[in-house]
């Protein structure tokens, strides 16, 4: 039985879509929505496509930014030769908020995953062995989560790489297991970036 009107089932259904949000939590929004200002619904909505349309691929990193290359890449006092590879771009934040390492990033969006029927061929794999075809690079630093997905991906990347002859690290275990990185305290992120370990 339909409780609500159309457009309205129909925003909390797309709501529902959204991670994290499930009916009850779509419903609230829905309802929350619907008795804002129409200025303020106005506002939300193009935000969210001005966002979309502006925001894409560093051409380099696959971070997300406004401009060709994200800040990162575009510093040339950045240390080119040091990829550090992560899921995405709330890991990338986590570091870059230490503040400690100068070399770039790579983001995979996403982690090998059979379970989940998600392949190499699905994150931002190729595009890595790609940027390692420019002979600069000399230390790729896996820095995936310590979670199943995670690890397969990390051993996944090495195997790729390293009959290129270029040096790869993972981060050490000092980050806990199926722990997320973007909750991690600095000191661990920092930890497990020193306390590397050659693969
Ligand atoms: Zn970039």
């Amino acid at each position: 039985m339909d409780l609500y009107s159309g457009p309205i089932n129909k925003l909390i259904s797309e709501l529902s879509t959204l991670p994290g949000i499930g009916e009850k939590s779509a419903g609230r929004l829905a309802f929350h929505l619907i008795n804002m200002p129409q200025a303020r619904v106005e506002r939300l909505a193009n935000t969210i496509l001005e966002a979309k349309n502006t925001v894409r691929y560093c051409k380099s990193c696959y971070t997300l930014t406004d401009s060709d290359l994200c800040p990162v890449c575009a510093n040339e006092n950045r240390d080119h030769s040091t990829i550090m590879v992560v899921e995405n771009v709330r890991d990338l934040a986590a570091y870059e908020k230490t503040g400690k390492f100068n070399g770039v990033y790579h983001v995979l969006h996403g982690a090998i995953s059979p379970m989940i029927g998600i392949g190499p061929g699905d994150i931002k794999l190729k595009e890595l062995i790609e940027r390692l075809k420019d002979d600069t690079v000399k230390e790729v630093i896996i820095a995936t989560n310590s979670s199943l997905e995670g690890e397969t991906t990390a051993m996944y990347i090495s195997k790729l790489i390293k009959p290129s002859g270029v040096r790869v690290t993972r981060i050490a275990s000092g980050v806990p297991v199926g722990g997320d990185l973007e909750c991690i305290d600095e000191v661990t992120l920092l930890r497990a970036l020193e306390g590397r370990i050659e693969l």
